[in-house]
Parts: structure tokens; C-alpha cells; sequence
């Protein structure tokens, strides 16, 4: 009996099954796929339409074709290319098809690409080819086409020995491939275990599959690896998808139940303490928004169970000031509160803001300070031992009411007397381990608030960040001045540079500073890494490397400037390899004015706040992200004067990358320039580290595509529970929970 535990062997072709056969080991190694489960849930990538296949008497030029044929010459060419002179090689065939033979034409500029056409190409190799068709004297012509090749093995067993299209599926699905495997390989050790394996386990109950009207599993195995229409293979792909989620959401939803559990200390405040004397003495009223956010947090904090909340809003709505209300309202309570840096210049730069936002009231036992001060304590790795000992003391005494560090505050030797509250700043710079390792620090655990300039969608709260409540400022406060944000595209107008730093004197000269953003440090390219090699991706279609050289470096263009356009001003660099103390020093000097220019890297992308800082000129600008240039541009403007942003390129107008630069010229409204990015980057970006667990442990399901099942899921695992608080008449999925467990992919999710 063939079970889907059998070993994978069970359902492959003869020549794959041996011992020493190459391809099984490609598939077991390469692949991962070891029993006869691994492979059913192997899903296909995508599919190729072979009910359109062409006929090649009928073409037109330019027109797309797909023809199904075999290899009947093949040779290999090499020529100079004309415009460099170099090497390149061509490979020509001649494909038999239904109709007219096609000629077929592959080109590489690499020794080892050729070498690859001609191993993947010989006479008597069979495929489907899908190209646009160009004309070759007077025969028609392929260039570079997509293919899928059947395999060596299928053609000698003969087994394809006359390819028709009608033998083929509709949709001919094209699998995730290792090298020495191919799709058909694949696709016929399924269609071979679809047909004698039945004790595939299902995890969505009856109820739940018939309210959502999910496929089980058997059928949804069947529409997934053969298809008759795409709606088929959405219908199939919901399922899986729904099935993870599900999966995701149950273990979720177990730990939060026994996270709250555990509970936490209340923290109600009290009347006429830090937060009243704080807030009477602020120069400015709190916006509404920032009232209402303010009274969601203090609610929350007053529950003997841990808060977890998101507070998002654009750079300078307020939220610091917010985040400072609940750490005096926690102070105010007996406790501690620890705010969290992604960076050491950030944590610097926290420390002042909050010291100059508290004034007296955060020199606490100095001589002088009022009644209700606090302690203010930055603890950072890079400072000298003598002060670390200081704040380690001051923070294990309860001295320190305030606690603002980096990493560093993550180590086994800081201990806390009573941590109350931890603000983490920036939540997708700051892995989710670095979030449960500080919370493990309070005995009970502390109440959580993330800060954050980029909207988190609400899939991605639930499921990665466990339960996020979520508050937004969505107002600025008045009096803040605009930014105006202009493209320079040297490509066209390569002269526009001058102006650049024409404009950047005239700023200076009015008594304003300058930031001038590069995307690298030096001009050392092992810094980027080197992606110039070729690759060839799991559909065995080649990659072109992307080029990397020639970027912009702060270790380059500062002396530039300095001896150059901008010799008449005071300029330095800053960036990530110096000493902390080295960054520090700089950053004071730009803060009180004595710079007048800082070329730097991306370390200054968030908080850093310089009221006198007017102008931002970003080199290479279409080397970051939309988020990314968002947040640097909020970086001026701030002080009440209009701000200056200017977006310096040299890619052509035509390049997909120009549009993302032309829409953060366009609008200032950081929420939909969020929207614009999440939707164009890969998730990675946004989740950071917590990500990458997230991905090798599920297969199918992605937070931000299937946000809809994932809602569903989760409304889905609380009829559950609610029904079964132990789901044990579920066994199948119980079954699937401790799996997920077990594998260690559940990490990233909800550890506080
Ligand atoms: P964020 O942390 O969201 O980037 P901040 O809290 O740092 O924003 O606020 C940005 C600037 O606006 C700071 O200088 C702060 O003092 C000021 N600010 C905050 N709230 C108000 C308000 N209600 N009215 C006027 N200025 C405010
Ligand atoms: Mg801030």
C-alpha cells in the first residue's frame, strides 16, 4: 500500500527510483522531498496554456507563440558582438512542429550559459517553446524563448514519442525545479500518487470548509496539479492557503490565551503626578488625535493583562510625545519604562528629544530638579564601562525611570527593578526575538507599545506581531512647514547637478543645514556583494545579473564637496562603520549648528530631528524604496521652514524604478505611499527577520497577498474554539498544530 508516508521513491518513474539514480537524489536533496506527502504538497509555480498552442503556418510578425516540438538540428556559434567587440555565443536549432519546421535561436554572453543551451537542446529533446516570432531571412524565428523541456528519460522511453497537444493537460503546470529535475519528472510522479494514495489528513472541518466554501483536500489535490481552468487552481490554492492560516491562527490564538493568562500589572497612573506636570508644561496642546490615542493606552494600561498596540503615524505626527505619556503614566505608577532604538545614533537621538521634551522633570535627583522628577538613562553598547556600570545600577535600583537603549539593553546582565512598559520604536528593524528577549527580563510580562512610520497591515499584525491593537495619528500637528520634492534626472539633464548644489549654498548661506543622503559608504564593491553571476532560476530561465557598480559613496563624494561645490561650508560624513562615540560627535555638531552639511548614509533615516535642517538631497535616489525616501524627506521641513527634497537620478525616464521616484515627488501623504509600497516590495522587507522563520515554515500563504483568507482564518479558529476550547474532536487538526510547534516555524509569532 502506497500512503502519502511512503517514501518518495514508491512513486517515481523506473530510471529515477535506483539507488544511485541522479534524479532521485535531485529530487530528495535538492528538492526536500522525501515522502509521497512532501510531493502532493509540492505545488505548482504556474501553468502553461497549451490549449493555445500555434500552428507555424499561419504567423504574423511580432506575434506570441507557443509550439510544442523536437530538437531535429543543433548547433553551437560564437560571434563578436558588434558594439564591444566581446564574445558572445549563439545557439541554433531547428524545432519539428505540427506543421513547418521553426527556427529557434538561443543567445548568451557567457561561456557556461552556452554551455548550458547545449546540454538542455540536443537532437531529439522535446519541449513546448513560447516566444515572440521575428523573421530570419525567410523563415520564421524564435529568440530566446521560454521553454519547458520534457525529459531525456520520457523521450527514450518513448513515451512521448509523437508530442501531440492533445496529450497534454489543458494547463500544463510548471513545478519548482532543482537542477537535474524537470517539471515532467514532477508532474508524472503525481499524477501517478493522486491515483493510489487517499489518506491525505484533513485539517478544515467539515463546517468550516462548507461555510467558506473550501474544496477538501482530496479534490483541491487534484484541481492544484491538474487543472482544467485557472479558476480551478484558485479554488485549490484558497484551500491550502486557508488550511495554513487556519493552522496559524489556532496556535495564535492558544498563545494569547495563555499569554493572558499570565496577566500583567496594572498601571493606572495616578492624578498629579509626571503626566500632569509633563503636559502642563508643553509648549504646545495635544491634537485630538494624539488625546484620543493617549486615552487608548492609558485604557489599556490599566488592565491587569498586557497591552500589545501599534501606534502608526506619519514622521512628525506626535507619537513621541504620546509614547513619553504612557512611560511618565507607568512611572507615575511605581514602575519603569524601556524605550528600544534600531540604532545607536536613533537611541542618542530618543535620549535628547525625550530629556529636552521632560526638561527638569527628567533630572531627577540632581539638585534643583521639582518633586516628581524621573530618572532619564541611556544605555548603549558603545559606551565607556564606567557609564555603563552607572545606568546598569541605576536601572536595576529603580533609580532610572526611563531607559533608552539599543540592543544593549537586551543583554543577560541588564535587570530591571520593575519594567512596566517597553516602546519599541520602529518594529520592522526590530526582530520580534529582541521583543520576547526583553519582555522575558520582567517577571510579569511588561505591556508593549510599537511605534512605527509604516503602516502594518492588520494580516500582518494578527499573524506575525501575534495581536496588535492598532492606533494611528492621522493628523500632523499645525505649524509644521512643507517639503517640496523635485526629481533630478541627470540621464536628461546632466548639467542640473551644478544647481543641486547651487541650492544647497543658497540654503546655507540663509543660515540652514543640509543632509546629502548616498546609498553606500564607500566605493569598495564587496560592500553590495557581487550578484554578477548569471543564474538560473527554478523554471531553468535564465536571470540577467543585475549591474551594481558606480553608486554614489559617502567616502567619495564628501572630500568632493568639501574641496569643491561646497568648499565655502562646514561639511563631514556620517555613516554606519564609525564609532559609536565618532557618530555621536558628529551628530552634536550638526544638532547645534556647527555643520552646516552631513553626508551620510541611510543612518539618519528615522528621528533624527534638526528643526535648523532645511534641504535633503538623496544621490542615487531610485536605489530606495518608496518608504525608505518618505521617511528620509521627514527629516527636513520640521522647524516651520519649507523644506527641500531633491531626488537626485541617473537611470533613464523609461525605468520602472523613475515611477517610484515620481510618486514620492507627487505626494506627501506617507499612508498611501505605503500602501503604493507594500504592494510592490516582497514582504521580506517589511517583515525583516521575523520573515524569513515565516517563510520556510508555511508553504503557501503570504500576510499581505491573502489578507482576506487570513481574516477569514482567524474568524474561523474562533468558532472553533469557542465550540471546542480543546478542538479534541479535531484530531487531524491538533495534529498539524503540535507540527507547527514542533517545527520551530511558529517562533516568530507572539513570544510576549
Ligand atoms: P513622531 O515621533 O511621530 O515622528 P514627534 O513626536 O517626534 O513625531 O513630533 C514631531 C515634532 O512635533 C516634535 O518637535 C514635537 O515636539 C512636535 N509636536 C508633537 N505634538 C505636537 C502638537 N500637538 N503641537 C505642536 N507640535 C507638536
Ligand atoms: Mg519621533
Amino acid at each position: 500500500m502506497i500512503g502519502r508516508g511512503s517514501p518518495i521513491e514508491t512513486v517515481l518513474g523506473d530510471n529515477a527510483k535506483g539507488h544511485k539514480s541522479k534524479k532521485r537524489t535531485a529530487i530528495v536533496e535538492g528538492l526536500k522531498l522525501r515522502t509521497v506527502e512532501d510531493l502532493l504538497l509540492h505545488h505548482p509555480r504556474r501553468f502553461l496554456k497549451t490549449g493555445e498552442l500555434t500552428r507555424v503556418d499561419d504567423l504574423e510578425l511580432g506575434q506570441l507563440i507557443s509550439v510544442v516540438g523536437e530538437i531535429v538540428k543543433s548547433d553551437s556559434n560564437t560571434y563578436r558582438e558588434r558594439r564591444t567587440g566581446a564574445i558572445a555565443y549563439r545557439h541554433d536549432t531547428l524545432v519539428r512542429t505540427d506543421g513547418p519546421a521553426l527556427r529557434i535561436s538561443f543567445f548568451a554572453k557567457r561561456l557556461h550559459i552556452a554551455e548550458w543551451y547545449v546540454k538542455r537542446l540536443p537532437i531529439g529533446a522535446k519541449g513546448i517553446f513560447t516566444g515572440q516570432v521575428g523573421r530570419f531571412g525567410n523563415e520564421w524565428q524564435l529568440t530566446n524563448p521560454s521553454m519547458v523541456m520534457f525529459s531525456d528519460d520520457a523521450a527514450q522511453t518513448g513515451e512521448l514519442g509523437t508530442i501531440s497537444p492533445k496529450e497534454l493537460p489543458p494547463l500544463y503546470p510548471i513545478y519548482p525545479l532543482t537542477r537535474g529535475v524537470s517539471s515532467w519528472d514532477i508532474y508524472r510522479a503525481v499524477r501517478f500518487a493522486l491515483s493510489v494514495v487517499d489518506d491525505m489528513p484533513e485539517v478544515i472541518p467539515a463546517q468550516l470548509r462548507e461555510h467558506y466554501r473550501l474544496p477538501d483536500v482530496d479534490t483541491a489535490l487534484r484541481l492544484i496539479h491538474g487543472p482544467a481552468d485557472f479558476d480551478e487552481v484558485a479554488a485549490a490554492r484558497r484551500r491550502f492557503r486557508f488550511a495554513e492560516a487556519l493552522v496559524t491562527q489556532l496556535v495564535l490564538a492558544r498563545r494569547r490565551e495563555a499569554h493572558r493568562r499570565l496577566g500583567a500589572a496594572a498601571r493606572p497612573g495616578r492624578t498629579g503626578g509626571l503626566v500632569d506636570a509633563f503636559e502642563q508644561r508643553l509648549p504646545f496642546t495635544l491634537t485630538q488625535g494624539q488625546l484620543d490615542v493617549r486615552g487608548e493606552i492609558f485604557d489599556d494600561l490599566a488592565q491587569p493583562v498586557p497591552m500589545n498596540r501599534l501606534l502608526q503615524g506619519e514622521v512628525g505626527s506626535g507619537k513621541t510625545v504620546v509614547a513619553l505619556d504612557a512611560m511618565l503614566r507607568v512611572i507615575d505608577s511605581g514602575a519603569q519604562a524601556a524605550l528600544l532604538a534600531p540604532t545607536e545614533v536613533l537611541a542618542q537621538q530618543h535620549h535628547r528629544a525625550l530629556s529636552h521634551l521632560l526638561g527638569d522633570l527628567g533630572r531627577g535627583g540632581m539638585l534643583g530638579a521639582s518633586s516628581e522628577a524621573t530618572t532619564l538613562t541611556l544605555l548603549t553598547g558603545s559606551m565607556p564601562q564606567s557609564a555603563k556600570r552607572q545606568a546598569l545600577l541605576e536601572i536595576a535600583s529603580g533609580e532610572a525611570g526611563i531607559v533608552v537603549g539599543t540592543h544593549a539593553l537586551l543583554q543577560d546582565r541588564v535587570s530591571f527593578a520593575d519594567l512596566g512598559l517597553v516602546v519599541v520604536d520602529e518594529q520592522h528593524r526590530f526582530g520580534v526575538e529582541q521583543r520576547a528577549a526583553l519582555t522575558d527580563k520582567a517577571g510579569t510580562p511588561p505591556h508593549v507599545l510599537v511605534m512605527t512610520a509604516t503602516p502594518i497591515p492588520r494580516s500582518v499584525a494578527m499573524t506575525v506581531f501575534g495581536d496588535l491593537e492598532v492606533s494611528t495619528l492621522t493628523e500632523l500637528p499645525a505649524g509644521r512647514g512643507t517639503t517640496q520634492t523635485n526629481v533630478v534626472p541627470l540621464a536628461e539633464q546632466p548639467l542640473w547637478v551644478d544647481r543641486v548644489w547651487q541650492r544647497v549654498r543658497e540654503e546655507v548661506a540663509a543660515g540652514h543645514q543640509a543632509y546629502v543622503v548616498c546609498p553606500r559608504i564607500s566605493g569598495d564593491v564587496s560592500e553590495v556583494g557581487s550578484h554578477d553571476a548569471p543564474e538560473i532560476d527554478a523554471d531553468g530561465e535564465l536571470v540577467e545579473p543585475d549591474s551594481v557598480g558606480g553608486l554614489t559613496a559617502v567616502e567619495e563624494l564628501t572630500p568632493l564637496l568639501a574641496e569643491g561645490a561646497l568648499s565655502e561650508t562646514r561639511v563631514a560624513a556620517l555613516h554606519g562603520r564609525m564609532s559609536g562615540e565618532e557618530k555621536d560627535r558628529i551628530m552634536r555638531a550638526f544638532s547645534s549648528g556647527d555643520l552646516d552639511v552631513l553626508v551620510s548614509t541611510t543612518v539618519i533615516e528615522v528621528g533624527v530631528d534638526v528643526p535648523n535642517a532645511t534641504t535633503m538631497v538623496v544621490m542615487d535616489a531610485d536605489r530606495f524604496g518608496i518608504s525608505q525616501l518618505h521617511q528620509l524627506r521627514g527629516r527636513v521641513g520640521r522647524g516651520g521652514h519649507p523644506g527641500l527634497c531633491l531626488l537626485v537620478t541617473r537611470l533613464e525616464s523609461d525605468r520602472p524604478a523613475r515611477d517610484r521616484l515620481d510618486a514620492v515627488a507627487r505626494t506627501t501623504d506617507g499612508f498611501a505611499l505605503s500602501r503604493v509600497d507594500l504592494e510592490q516590495r516582497h514582504e521580506g522587507d517589511v517583515l525583516g527577520a521575523a520573515q524569513s522563520g515565516f517563510r520556510t515554515g508555511l508553504h503557501s500563504l503570504r500576510v499581505l497577498r491573502d489578507e482576506a483568507t487570513i481574516l477569514e482564518a482567524r474568524e474561523g479558529a474562533e468558532t472553533l474554539l469557542a465550540a471546542d476550547p480543546d478542538l479534541s474532536t479535531h484530531a487531524e487538526l491538533l495534529a498539524a498544530i503540535a507540527e507547527l510547534e514542533r517545527s520551530g516555524a511558529s517562533d516568530f509569532m507572539e513570544k510576549s
